[in-house]
């Protein structure tokens, strides 16, 4: 099966005037160990499918499917569980934890689990995002690029099935952000992971498989091995 797939998905937010529909029977498959670029204008439901599909948040219509697995029959713990093994996500807004250093903020995910990271795995992430000298630093001390950067290693610490990545190059310089990119695409490559972002960038979406697009909640375009002159 896809690594993750929409069958009629809908979202709405608020009630009354307040309503909003935020994604319309959207359908997508995300193929396993291949690297999905989500395009499209503000508000046009990017972030809400992102959400839905890493199981962040419950759709008001419609299925997700991780693998085989229906996310709406399982618990909220069960629900938990399945992200916190198989789903790596990096925010927007990063989400780090002020409290700690960049190097707790990384393995965290595996502290909470009461697991040690593999020491291997973790040099070659840090490395790869160019942040050893920034492992004692807290996020206050940090700039948003180191972050970011932050933010996508301790989504990558786990090595989850698959990544979702929201906007994930666009506070970076772009060698920065070219690095990065990099770093996901091997994922995918090298290590057969499942990748998916959302981005503005068409030199970013150009990295990826496939490009989904969307337009005021519906899926509008969708294509293969894209050029940068389609994503333009
Ligand atoms: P994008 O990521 O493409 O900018 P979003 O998924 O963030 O789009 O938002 C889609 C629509 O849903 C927008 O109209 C947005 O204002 C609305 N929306 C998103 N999150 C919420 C929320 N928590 N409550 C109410 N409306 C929301
Ligand atoms: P090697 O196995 O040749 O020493 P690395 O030091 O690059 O390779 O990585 C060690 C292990 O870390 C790999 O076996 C792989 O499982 C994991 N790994 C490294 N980089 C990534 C990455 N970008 N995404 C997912 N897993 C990775």
């Amino acid at each position: 099966p896809p690594a993750a797939r929409a069958v009629g998905l809908n979202k709405v937010y608020g009630t009354g005037s307040a309503r909003v529909v935020a994604l319309d029977a959207v359908d997508v498959d995300i193929p396993a160990g291949r690297f999905t670029a989500v395009m499209g204008p503000s508000g046009s439901g990017k972030s809400t499918l992102m959400h839905c599909l890493a199981g962040l948040d419950r759709p008001s219509g419609g299925s997700v499917y991780l693998g085989a697995t229906a996310l709406d029959t399982l618990s909220d713990g069960q629900l938990t569980d399945l992200r916190r093994r198989e789903i790596g996500f990096v925010f927007q807004s990063f989400n780090l934890v002020p409290t700690l250093t960049a190097a707790e903020n990384i393995i965290l995910p595996l502290t909470i689990g009461g697991q040690r990271p593999d020491a291997a795995l973790l040099e070659s992430i840090v490395a790869a995002l160019d942040l050893a000298g920034r492992l004692g630093h807290r996020p206050a001390e940090l700039s948003g690029g180191q972050q970011q950067r932050v933010a996508l290693a301790r989504a990558l610490v786990t090595q989850p099935q698959i990544v979702f990545a929201d906007e994930p190059t666009g506070n970076l310089d772009s060698r920065t952000g070219g690095r990065l990119l990099g770093l996901m695409r091997r994922s995918v490559d090298e290590f057969g992971r499942t990748v998916v972002m959302v981005t503005h960038d068409p030199v970013a979406a150009a990295v990826a498989d496939q490009v989904l697009v969307l337009a005021d909640g519906r899926l509008v375009d969708q294509f293969s091995e894209p050029t940068v002159d389609q994503v333009l």
